[in-house]
């Protein structure tokens, strides 16, 4: 690709429509950083350029493309033209009053009779120990897409059962980013149908990602993900509220081993008051890590 074809590029690419393309969640000239863990967007959008206020990442669409699909820059240019068209189809800059709707009807019939490959449930029930019925509940499906990557998809529900969104996640090791979002996904909480399930003083367990979640269900509790505080929705955060008190609900939480997961509770906490604070054991950087290394002991004993 010549000079000229680059500048092209440049000047034609929206470095939003590029950044949603690469299946981050653009709102507000905000996303989430794919380059450090981060739970609150620090990732921001401005005059064509990407900047992360938290881990300094920054750089023009060539940049993002590059580091996000871990090509070189031929190879990223390459993705980029041909990409070019969809992400100038596809993408219109969300309006603060108009967000992009999540067009649930192109997607809820992949998750009627899902699908898992060999890839998902290797990762699934051998390496997580998910228990299957937890896999079924939550209708996780299995993809693989053009350049052959193994992904898994989690459904996002409402209480009604609605589609509202899709998170994947690569199956490839070392992969970044490792999750993505389609475009437009209403993301605030996993696995809301287990709150139609609640009873009076039941525990409810809030994990920080779905497969975090699967691990809790599996452990046998009552559990929903809120991946970040900021994209909890003021509607959700009060409908927990509402059942906590309900319910007479205990919430409890049990955070990363890490500053985000200290950060994600302390602002969790903000929004419902009541969330208990639950310490892994030293050694542990997160519950899954911990249910695997439990499930482990529990097969031995038997
Ligand atoms: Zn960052």
């Amino acid at each position: 690709m010549d000079k000229f074809d680059i500048q092209k590029l440049r000047d034609a690419l929206p470095i939003e429509g590029v950044a949603e393309r690469l299946g981050l969640r653009v709102v507000r000239h905000r996303c989430l950083c794919p380059f450090h863990d981060d739970h609150n967007p620090s990732m921001t959008f401005r005059k064509g350029r990407f900047r992360c206020w938290s881990c300094g990442a920054s750089g023009d669409v060539f940049t993002l493309a590059q580091k996000v699909l871990g090509k070189n820059f031929a190879d990223s240019c390459k993705w980029l033209a041909d990409e070019n068209s969809i992400i100038l189809t596809d993408y219109k800059p969300k309006q603060e009053m108009a967000p992009r709707q999540f067009d649930a009807s192109r997607y809820a019939r992949f998750f009627e009779h899902p699908w898992l490959s060999d890839e998902a449930r290797r990762f699934l029930f051998e390496e997580r120990r998910i228990d299957p019925r937890v896999a079924r509940f939550c209708r996780l499906a299995s993809w693989k897409d053009r350049q052959g990557v193994a992904w898994l998809q989690f459904p996002y529900y409402d209480r009604e059962g609605r589609l509202t969104g899709i998170e994947s996640r690569n199956l490839v090791k070392g992969a970044s980013p490792r999750y993505r979002f389609y475009p437009g996904s209403a993301t605030s909480i996993y696995a809301m149908p287990v709150l139609n399930r609640l009873g009076k003083g039941d525990e409810l367990w809030i994990a920080e990602g779905p497969t975090d979640c699967l691990a809790m269900l599996s452990s046998g509790h009552k559990a929903i993900a809120i991946p970040s505080a900021t994209l909890l929705t003021r509607d959700d955060a009060e409908l927990i509220k509402a059942l906590a008190s309900q319910c007479s609900l205990q919430l409890h939480m049990w955070p990363d081993n890490d500053a985000p997961g200290a950060a994600l509770f302390a602002q969790l906490k903000e929004l419902l008051p009541e969330l208990t604070h639950r310490q892994l054991p030293p050694g542990y950087k997160d519950f899954g890590e911990y249910y695997v290394a439990m499930s482990r002991k529990n097969a031995d004993i038997l």
